[in-house]
Order: C-alpha cells, then structure tokens, then sequence
C-alpha cells in the first residue's frame, strides 16, 4: 500500500482508521454496483436488506476462528452440519455427506478429486494408464482447471448447438472407456442455462461404474423451488435420481449468502472420503483437511448458514417466484427482439442470448454488440465467444443473462434497454461497427499487446469486450489464453 511518509511528530506510523475507510470506498467507488439489479452476473441480490446486516453480524461473530480445526472450534462443525442437513432435505438425499467449501470451483475441484482418488485405489496398473473426466462442451470451467491441477484427461462432448445439450449416446459412449473416472452433468448449464441429461446420463454411468457428478453450482438454490414458485415443470436432476453420486451447489449464488460458500454432497460416504487430505507423517500437528486450504475463515460459512436459516424453503420460493417472474419478462423481450434469439429452452434462471439466423443479414442483431449496445444504457450483460467443437458443429457467440429477484424491479428499465440497443445495431456484422470504421484495416483483428490494454484499462479506459471476444473466436484458444494471463497479471500488478 501507498503508505503516506511518517511524521515522528503526529505518532502512529499508520494511517487513522477514519482516512484508510475513506480511501477503501474511494476504491469501492471503482465497482460494477453488487445491488440493483444493473449487473447481470457475478452477484445475486436478495433485495433483502435484512438478510445482509444479519449476514454481516453473523460473519463478524466468527471473524477470528480457524476452520482448521473443528474439535478446537467446534462451531464449525456445527454450521456446517445445520447447513448439510438443509442440503438433505433441498436435494432429496437424507443420507447425503459433505462440506461447505469456498465456492463452486472448490467444490467441482473435489468432486474431480474424489472420483480421481477412487479411480486410483481400484487399479494396481495405474501407473500406466491416465484418469478420464467425461464433460459437455457446456460444462464450467472449473472442470478443466480441476483436470489441469488433478492429471486427468478431459473428455469434450459436443453438445447440440440448437439445445445446449449434449445427446445421451454421446455421452454415454464416452463413459464407456475403461479409464473414465467421472462424467459431469449440469443442472443447469452455466454457458446456456439448460439442463442436461441427468436421468439417463447417471443411469448410464452407474451401470458402468463410474461415479456421475452433477454440477448445480448455479441451479443447487433455485431449482429446488422453481416449480413451486410457478416456472414450471424441472427435469429430474438431484439425489433422487439414481446414479447420481455428487451435486454442487453455490450458497453464494441463488443461496444469496456472502461470496465465499458453496456446497458438495455426495451419496456414498466412501467417496466422499476420498476428497480427505490426511497427513500424520511430518513433525507438526497431524493434518486432516476435507476442503483444499488448510487454515480457513469461516466468515461466509456462518454468513451463508445465517441466510439460510433465515430464509427457510418458504423463503426461498418467495425469492424463487420474483425470479420466475423476471425470468419469463426478460426472455419474453429478447423473444420480441427481431435479429435475436434465446438459444434452446432453458430451465431456470439464466438465458443466452444468440442472433437469430432466420431473419435476412441485415435485420441480424450481433449479441456482442449488443450487449456493449445495452452496457451503454447502463446494464452489464455478459458476452460468451462462440466456439467450434470436436463435431465440426459451432456453438454461436452469445451474450449471457443471470436474472435474480431484483431483476423484477428493474424490468420495465431493461426491457427498454435490450430493445433499444437492439434497434442500434441491428444489421451490423462486428467488424462493421461504425466506431471501427476510421481504424486502420485489419486493426480490429490485430493482436493488441495485453500490458499497454491493462494499463489503458486501469486509467478508466473502457475495455472493448466485443473486440476482445471477437479476438478470443479468432486466435487458437491457447494464444488468447496466454494473453488473457498477461493482461490480468499486468492489470493487478501494484500500480
Ligand atoms: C459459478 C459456477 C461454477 C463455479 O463457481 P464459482 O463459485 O465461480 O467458483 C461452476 N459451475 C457452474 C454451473 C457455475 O454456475
């Protein structure tokens, strides 16, 4: 930190609470807003404001306590077992085991983990031979950062690009190598918000013996209410379905806890297990760790077990029904948008938005553009490249929408701002954007250097996310990977 230099005659060699609070707003100031509904991923407002301060005080009565150790602590363990128990009853496996972990992609690193660990101990040869994770194209990132971490090699299923989904056959053919450790289902679908699957899919695995997660880091606290608050009929997709073996479900999403929690259940304990890091043989203490870090806070685990003890099922089909609500309105609207379509039918409370192909070119609305379209009318929406998969099949660029219960308060301001941006720049194709038009040919193609982008970045300059986007569809994918490492490295870096 930019400390101020000391002064021997003023005392403390620290700044006064008083100007470091002053100087932490002023930081805050910078923010997307978390609440308000403007910000269409990354944060899920309740609209509670109740929920918040109970969330605060609950978090600062356990801001000093190790989670390391639950017999040092013991209220550790007993959140966590109230919050399990919830799990049981929303998810339907009264037997289910688990832990409240920092997040979905601690939780889907786990689950990987877990299975990975079984693989292991069922085969002498394994040093010979190389642990498979079978996903959907769709399935979430966190997959393919826990094969990374883990040593597994990932299995990509094409999925349909009309759907979202992958087909049944196809994933149950890639299930059947003898080396397949896991297959991932989603419920639903972060990229589409689509529900895979999961019936058939973890039916197919349990026959084959392997281990079927699905991943409902997004839908663990929303689907379980969705019908009751009126959105209608869910496939099947939680422990009452045979086969399935582990569910994730953020608390912090549509948990609507504090950033920070999740939970991961599994139905046999055995496997549950596996995840366990024990250590008795170094001089320290002896090591036991269900989760990956050793010493945690338990800040958001007794934020979210507030929030959920106070919100209860009814609770939560209340904040459900405003969700179902908001949900129909929004995509509704982007439904009346010419040159825009949602992309299949999803169930819950995400839509991806795609141009809609059956309308001439110059009636097509490009979802980047108009997301930036949109962002300009002061709603951030989330643009996803469009990728092509192992089929030969391209799965469309699209631009993402989490809608959440406050969304239904800011709906007549957005419907007119999804229509607007659309009449803006409808019939341009991305290259065309007229803001583009004075550059040098082939500038918007080219590869820009990630350091000066961070920079211009920091200094408040708006990034060109449709530019980006676009450059990401275009190079090979490890190229902009390794240029979105030097942008984020450049753009944290002390300034
Ligand atoms: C958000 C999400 C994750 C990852 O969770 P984080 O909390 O961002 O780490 C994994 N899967 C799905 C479907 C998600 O929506």
């Amino acid at each position: 930190m930019n400390r101020p230099p000391t002064d021997p005659a003023k005392g403390p060699t620290h700044p006064a609470a008083e100007e470091l609070l002053g100087r932490l707003t002023a930081y805050r100031s910078q923010d997307a807003p978390t609440h308000g509904g403007r910000v269409l991923s990354y944060v899920y407002d309740s609209g509670r404001p109740d929920l918040e301060r109970l969330a605060a005080q609950a978090a600062e009565q356990v801001l000093w306590v190790n989670g390391l150790d639950p017999t040092t602590f013991p209220s550790v363990a007993l959140l966590e077992g109230d919050l399990v128990r919830f799990a049981r009853e929303m998810l339907r496996g009264p037997r289910v085991t688990g832990s409240v972990t920092s997040g979905g992609t601690e939780s889907c690193l786990l689950a990987v983990l877990a299975a990975r660990e079984r693989w292991r101990r069922a085969r002498q040869d394994r040093e010979q031979r190389r642990p498979r994770l079978v996903v959907p194209a769709s399935a979430h990132a966190a997959f393919h950062k826990a094969a990374h971490l883990f040593d597994l090699e990932v299995v990509v299923v094409p999925v349909d690009p009309r759907t979202g989904r992958p087909l049944v056959a196809d994933m149950v053919a890639a299930t059947e190598h003898p080396d397949v450790a896991l297959v991932v289902v989603s419920a639903p679908s972060y990229p589409h918000g689509v529900v895979d699957p999961v019936t058939e899919v973890a039916e197919a695995a349990a026959a084959l013996g392997v281990p079927c997660h699905v991943d409902a880091c997004i839908g663990g606290l929303v689907l379980p209410w969705w019908e009751a608050a009126g959105g209608g009929a869910v496939p099947p997709w939680d422990f009452s379905v045979p086969g399935v073996s582990s569910i994730s479900a953020d608390l912090h999403k549509y948990g609507f806890a504090p950033k920070g929690a999740s939970l991961l259940l599994f139905a046999d304990p055995e496997l549950d297990r596996a995840r366990y890091f024990a250590l008795t043989a170094w001089p320290g203490y002896p090591v036991v760790n269900p989760t990956l870090l050793g010493t945690r806070s338990t800040t958001s685990l007794a934020a979210a077990w507030a929030v959920v003890g106070a919100l209860g099922p009814d609770g939560y089909v209340e904040l459900t029904g405003r969700t179902v609500r908001a949900t129909a309105a929004t995509r509704a609207a982007v439904e009346g948008i010419e040159g825009l379509r949602v992309l299949g039918d999803p169930t819950g409370p995400l839509l991806a938005v795609a141009t809609d192909d059956a309308v001439p070119p110059e009636r097509r609305v490009d979802p980047h553009l108009w997301a930036g379209a949109v962002g300009r009318r002061g709603f951030v929406l989330q643009g996803q490249p469009g990728i092509a998969q192992s089929d030969g099949t391209v799965l469309p660029r699209s631009t993402h929408l989490t809608v959440t219960p406050v969304t239904e308060g800011v709906l007549p301001e957005l419907v007119r701002a999804l229509e607007e941006a659309a009449d803006e720049v409808r019939g341009w194709a991305q290259s065309e954007e007229p803001s583009r038009g004075a550059s040098e040919p082939g500038e918007a193609l080219g590869i820009p250097d990630p350091e000066a982008l961070a920079q211009a970045a920091r200094a408040g300059g708006d990034l060109d996310l449709a530019q980006v986007l676009e450059l990401i569809e275009a190079l090979p994918r490890e190229q902009s990977a390794d240029l979105l490492r030097r942008f984020l490295a450049a753009f944290t870096a002390p300034g």
